[in-house]
């Protein structure tokens, strides 16, 4: 994390905290989430409904907290794994339950032959024999059908056991990505990005790193609503994953933002990338789903950073972020890579502050 990057987040938690205090809202660590990223204001709907209790007059209330979290942040995959692990353990506790009966009608079953072996070894009675080999052969009945019974029961337990091991698969997969674009997520990136660099260490794997940031997107929410900048977040996340190979990484990094790992490649190469990258986005005619109404075109600025032995994710990230900051500051709709930065030397002012 850079030092930028800390000081924004410090900014963040302290508004929230602040809000919190202000509406009496209890510091738990969901109502945090929620006013944190309303403070960053990634979450448009939400910025949107919270703003309107403001407009109120109102501070939002525990209650409205709730559901406000419920609605926006609350997460299917968290849900879906507690499902999923509650399923789990009913059902080793179902598998334990079988075979704590089996085994004591197997103990009663055991019991009784030894007694009868010892009944046997006495000379007894043709009529004791037969009530023995009666009550013999009842309690085999019980036996069969007790182990039956537990056949069918551990059978049910491994189809049952199989559908949770998909089920769980499904929420991992999940868990890597971005619900909106269905690319991959923040934590994904991050991983990526570690093990890109731990391959590197030698030399011998040379990669890149793409930043992408959508021009002007705040005022393509404000005029077009933000769902459809939803559908063209999801837009720019198709065009942006179809654009690289597999072995490379593209995921949502926050925001109106989008981030490549390309593995395997030179910055020349990486640039090329970016440039037909950034030309796709540009040629799409936008059209309003619903209403066939065009919306016009959107574009894209990108920075580019090639890793260096020296590097850690967050200086290799950090060059990209100048380079795509140079980019914005050239006038958007353009890629700018780090070989192209004179001197490597920057404005660090922020680049959402800077006029096209
Ligand atoms: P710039 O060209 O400098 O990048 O300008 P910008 O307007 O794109 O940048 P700014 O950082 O000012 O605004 C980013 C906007 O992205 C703010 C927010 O409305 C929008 N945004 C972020 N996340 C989402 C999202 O999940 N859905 C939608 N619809 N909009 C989002
Ligand atoms: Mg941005
Ligand atoms: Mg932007």
């Amino acid at each position: 994390m850079s030092n930028q990057e800390f000081k924004r987040a410090l900014v963040y938690a302290n508004s929230a905290f602040d809000l919190l205090k202000r509406s009496g809202i209890p510091p738990y660590p969901q109502f945090y989430e929620l006013l944190y990223t309303y403070a960053t204001g990634v979450n448009p709907g939400l910025n949107s409904r919270i703003n309107t209790i403001f407009r109120n007059g109102d501070s939002p209330t525990q209650s409205s907290a709730e559901a406000l979290y419920e609605e926006f942040l609350k997460s299917d995959v968290r849900d879906r794994m507690t499902e999923v692990s509650h399923r789990m353990h009913a059902r080793i506790d179902a598998v334990h339950d079988a075979i704590d009966g089996a085994m004591t009608t197997a103990n009663a079953y055991s019991g009784s032959l030894q007694s009868a072996s010892g009944d046997l070894s006495r000379n007894i009675s043709a009529a004791a024999m037969k009530a023995l080999s009666e009550r013999l052969l009842a309690e085999t009945r019980i036996m069969q059908d007790t182990n039956r019974s537990l056949e069918d029961k551990l059978q049910a337990s491994r189809d049952d056991i199989a559908a949770l091991q998909r089920d769980l698969d499904d929420v991992r997969r999940e868990s890597m990505l971005d619900p909106l674009t269905k690319i991959s997520n923040r934590k994904t990136f991050d991983d990526g990005l570690d093990s890109a660099i731990a391959e590197a260490g030698s030399g011998k794997n040379p990669f890149c790193l793409m930043l992408l940031d959508i021009d002007h997107f705040k005022s393509f929410n404000d005029t077009y609503g933000h769902q459809t900048g939803d559908q063209v977040l999801r837009l720019v996340a198709m065009t942006l994953k179809s654009s690289i190979r597999s072995e490379d990484l593209a995921a949502r990094y926050g925001g109106e933002e989008f981030v490549a790992i390309l593995r395997q490649t030179e910055i020349v190469d990486a640039n090329n990338v970016a440039e037909s990258i950034r030309k796709a986005i540009e040629v799409k005619e936008l059209l309003k789903r619903s209403t066939n109404e065009r919306l016009g075109r959107i574009t894209a600025s990108f920075g580019i950073a090639a890793f260096r032995p020296s590097d850690t994710a967050a200086s290799l990230i950090e060059r990209a972020d100048r380079c795509l900051y140079a980019a914005k500051h050239a006038g958007r709709n353009r890629v700018t890579s780090e070989h192209q930065l004179v001197n490597d030397i920057l404005p660090s002012k922020k680049r959402g502050t800077t006029a096209a």
